[in-house]
């Protein structure tokens, strides 16, 4: 074993941005990778000259990129050509009303006035409290490493009960700044982005559609594997080496410590200390020795998951903007069917993106490459849902949806389709259950109750990514990543 030496399982965004910071500080850092390239959640396929952003398609929170960019030692602008997106969701209800969400806030004043006259004012103090939340939930909870019950448990917290509403219904909340129901929903669908019903989250999740709006939401030329491309030629310029093809089938321990691992392949690696970003539920059922620890995660709330239809079309269909919602009437039964019966709601909400409206080269010269995002429950333990009909049933449902708003031949230019089901999740990425922002995030498992980054009987295990501290996102991976090392640094190495 090389002294001062970690093995990261997994290259996803957290395990890049880790590996990168341990090498910059000395450490020597192999990436062990299962799939044949770097990116996890965040990946992309092509097919004929079309290319699809396979996981995330919203760059949202970039004051957190360029924060955790510039802690890498570059800046984002300088590694990413960005162009906002702006407006940035056309919303369609389905009594045939359209909300397009924007910056532009003349345009927001008249939208919203037509909903609901005073709807404005109330959107006004609806963001000066996401400002507040976000900036405050940035500070004391998202940006910092919960080592032990009193970093959280601290007589300088209390205040953060009353700052940031965490025991208010985020819904329910929304009935301080309008009535309009159409107006609560767009206010809150962001909460799906946590794996959350709105009827459960916290209210403390108005930072999300406050910093859509305040911050923006951006696209960065060739799509959203361009950031993992970025990360990964900022890893391995710190001298990060990644193995790909490389499935980790054990972690070795014995007594108090990790000692290395065991490949699908035979091989036996050793090292001073091991980082998982593979899914920390799935890490202590499949890679660790039974003590317990898996089956309570089991039992944990997981977030929801999506069955994803990947199209390329032999037309374009220059109506389509970037990113549509169709947000449905029936929003809160929606919850109920995803999240409590983990099934498809009768009348889903669901959405539908068109890279090529923002980087042309997304697809060929003249043709469209499109994808519906349909939110669906996840797995259940029994393995009784029928995934090849629940997936029949919610791409009728993106054709019906987009036949709404003028679309009425999409099935007949369909050249291919690629889709992805829980089924998909679990075996790509070793997601528990195909859930595909991994464990909730509601009140009682975050923060401090979020499985802590560091195993507590091998010390020398340490975790990063959406399943510990802060959760799910791109930038939140990035600052999982940052935390997890800085840890490491100071604990051992
Ligand atoms: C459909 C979808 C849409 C999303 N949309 C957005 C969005 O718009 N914006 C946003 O910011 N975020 C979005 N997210 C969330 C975001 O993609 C994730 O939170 C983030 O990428 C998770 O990173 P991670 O560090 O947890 O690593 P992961 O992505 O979980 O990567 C872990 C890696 O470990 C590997 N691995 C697993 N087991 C093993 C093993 N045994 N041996 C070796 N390697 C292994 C996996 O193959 C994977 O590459 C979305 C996610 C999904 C699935």
């Amino acid at each position: 074993m090389k002294p001062g030496s970690v093995i990261i399982i997994g290259a996803g965004v957290g395990g890049i941005v880790a590996g990168t910071h341990l090498a910059r500080a000395g450490v020597d850092v192999t990436v062990l990778e299962k799939n044949s390239h770097a990116g996890g959640r965040c990946d992309r396929f092509s097919r004929d000259g079309h290319h699809f952003d396979a996981g995330p398609t919203l760059m949202v929170m970039p004051l957190l990129y360029e924060a955790e960019f510039a802690a890498l030692g570059t800046s984002l602008r300088e590694k990413l050509d960005l162009q906002r997106v702006d407006p940035t969701y056309h919303l369609v209800f389905d009594d045939g009303s359209r909300l397009a969400l924007t910056s532009d806030m003349k345009s927001m004043q008249e939208q919203m006035e037509a909903f609901e006259q005073g709807s404005f004012r109330g959107l006004l103090r609806y963001m000066e409290e996401g400002h507040r939340h976000y900036h405050v939930g940035m500070e004391k909870l998202v940006n910092r490493d919960f080592r032990k019950a009193s970093d959280f448990f601290a007589l300088s917290n209390l205040p953060l009960a009353f700052q940031l509403k965490p025991f208010a219904n985020h819904y329910r909340n929304l009935s301080a700044y309008f009535d309009d129901p159409r107006l609560k929903a767009a206010f809150t669908f962001q909460d799906v982005y946590m794996g959350l019903s709105p009827f459960e989250a916290p209210a403390t999740f108005s930072l999300m559609p406050y910093s859509e709006l305040a911050h923006g939401v951006w696209y960065p030329r060739g799509g959203m594997y361009s950031i993992v491309e970025a990360l990964v030629e900022l890893a391995q310029g710190a001298g990060v080496a990644f193995e790909f093809d490389a499935s980790v089938e054990r972690i070795d321990v014995n007594g108090s410590q990790a000692r290395g691992v065991v490949l699908s392949d035979g091989r036996r690696l050793q090292a001073e200390a091991i980082l998982a970003n593979a899914d920390l539920p799935y890490v202590y059922r499949d890679l660790l020795p039974e003590d317990g620890e898996a089956g309570r995660l089991s039992r944990k709330r997981f977030s929801c998951s999506v069955i994803s239809f990947f199209w390329g079309v032999d037309k374009t269909y220059p109506q389509l903007p970037p990113h549509t919602l169709f947000l449905a009437e029936d929003y809160r039964d929606n919850f109920t069917s995803i999240i409590h019966d983990l099934g498809l709601p009768a009348n889903p909400s669901l959405y539908v993106h068109a890279p090529a409206r923002l980087d042309p080269s997304m697809a060929p010269e003249g043709q469209d490459t499109l994808i519906g995002i349909v939110p669906v429950g996840h797995m259940s333990e029994n393995g009784e849902q029928d995934w090849a009909a629940i997936r029949d049933e919610a791409r009728g449902h993106v054709f019906r949806r987009l036949r709404t708003i003028g679309i009425t031949d999409l099935e007949e230019h369909i050249k291919f389709e690629v889709n992805y089901t829980p089924l998909s999740w679990k075996k790509r990425y070793n997601l528990m259950k195909g859930s595909t922002h991994g464990l909730c995030h509601n009140l009682t498992q975050l923060a401090y109750f979020r499985p802590r980054n560091r195993h507590s009987r091998y010390h020398n295990l340490y975790f990063v990514g959406a399943s510990t501290h802060p959760g799910t996102g791109i930038p939140t991976a990035m600052v999982s990543g940052r935390l997890a090392a800085q840890r490491m640094l100071d604990e051992i190495m």
